[in-house]
């Protein structure tokens, strides 16, 4: 028995020590080097917050009715002016005339200057992910609200990491980086949707999975419902809220 076992291990170390020395058999850098297909070259923007070479400008201070239309796909009601888009009380929600899947999304927005209510009546607004998902907008400057619903939060889902809010007045910054839902045969997530949010530069959602659309009463799983690629949808919250610079990526 002891023979065996001493000669299985000599074959042992003979096979190492032959494919140690087995130049086939070796490893180089080159083996783990993947060349093709060449990673496409884009051209960034002059800063971060400049649309890149491959971004779809779905709102560049101008004309708002060349990407968007209001609820019913008629022009939207917002007004226009001095580069940037502010939401038009009553007027209802703005939508883009593309819809998207996954996708980067960047957006500069601006809670009125004039401080007016409080909680979830000060500048609130909300950019809602193919239509069913709100990245809450809101004035959370020195303005406490539930932790859930304040700006940042996915809402009713997911509070902010932190508070990373600027004065009223003063524009701020959302990017978004989005991954649709992909859904079973029976209407259930097979994988939920995600998001990770960073609001003037700073991580406030971390790839977070989304329960069921945005629900202002109710619970988010009874809500899930199969659904194809869908648009941006500006909200409407009756408070004047601007929108400029919006650009978004296709994933
Ligand atoms: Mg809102």
């Amino acid at each position: 028995m002891k023979i065996k076992i001493l000669t299985l291990a000599l074959l042992f170390v003979a096979t190492w020590v032959v494919a140690q020395n087995d130049e086939s058999i070796q490893m180089k850098p080159e083996m783990t080097e993947i060349w093709d297909p060449e990673v496409p070259v884009i051209t960034p923007g002059e800063t971060p917050a400049d649309a890149p070479s491959d971004a779809i400008v779905l709102f560049d201070g101008t004309d708002l009715g060349r990407e968007w239309t209001n609820a019913d796909g008629a022009e939207p009601g917002w007004l226009v002016e001095d580069g940037c888009a502010t939401v038009a009380a009553g007027k209802g929600i703005i939508k883009t005339k593309r819809v998207f899947e996954d996708f980067q999304l960047h957006i500069e927005w601006r809670a009125p200057a004039e401080v007016k209510g409080e909680s979830q009546g000060r500048g609130n607004s909300g950019v809602f992910l193919q239509e069913l998902y709100e990245v809450q907008v809101l004035d959370n400057y020195n303005n406490r609200t539930y932790r859930n619903g304040q700006a940042g939060s996915l809402y009713k889902q997911y509070a902010p990491l932190v508070n990373a809010c600027k004065e009223p007045g003063v524009w701020q910054v959302y990017d978004i980086i989005y991954t649709a839902p992909r859904f079973n045969k029976d209407g259930t997530y097979f994988t939920h949707p995600t998001v990770t949010v960073l609001h003037n530069g700073v991580l406030v959602q971390n790839n977070v999975k989304l329960r069921g659309p945005t629900e202002y009463i109710g619970i988010p799983e009874y809500f899930v419902e199969p659904h194809g690629p869908k648009g941006i949808v500006l909200q409407d919250h009756g408070n004047p809220v601007s929108y400029r610079n919006i650009w978004i990526r296709e994933l």
